[in-house]
């Protein structure tokens, strides 16, 4: 069974009506990866709640909130995730420099700024 799969998506980059393209390493989780992922997620919130317990004074806050909203904030924003990028190849359209793809998730338009030239390149699926 296959809680993930890469799959490499072709990408543009624009920038002022110039365009570049280029691809993106993608992975995506099934229904079963991402509850995997999400209960990991809860076991180290459930884990870093623990360790609040030996805090004198402050766990009386901290552990309610670790546990009451931490650990289900994070475990729901876990699960909801079902793409990661996990590398991205374009060349930025002014000066083609190569392109750092900050976001680990797909969301397009994505916006990135250039680490040569210092535009603001939008990203596209292509
Ligand atoms: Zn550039």
């Amino acid at each position: 069974m296959h809680h993930t799969t890469s799959h490499t998506r072709t990408i543009v980059a624009t920038s002022s009506g110039a365009t570049t393209h280029g691809t993106m390493e993608v992975l995506e989780f099934s229904e079963q990866g991402r509850m995997k992922r999400a209960l990991v997620m809860a076991a180290k919130c459930i884990g870093i709640t623990a360790l609040c317990v030996a805090i004198p004074g402050a766990h009386f806050i901290l552990v309610p909130l670790g546990l009451l909203v931490v650990t289900p904030a994070m475990t729901l924003y876990t699960f909801r995730v079902k793409t990661k990028i996990v590398a991205a190849k374009i060349e930025c359209p002014k000066c083609h420099a190569q392109l750092n793809v900050l976001s680990s998730q797909e969301n397009y338009p994505m916006y990135e700024n250039c680490s040569s030239c210092h535009r603001q390149i939008s990203i596209t699926h292509g």
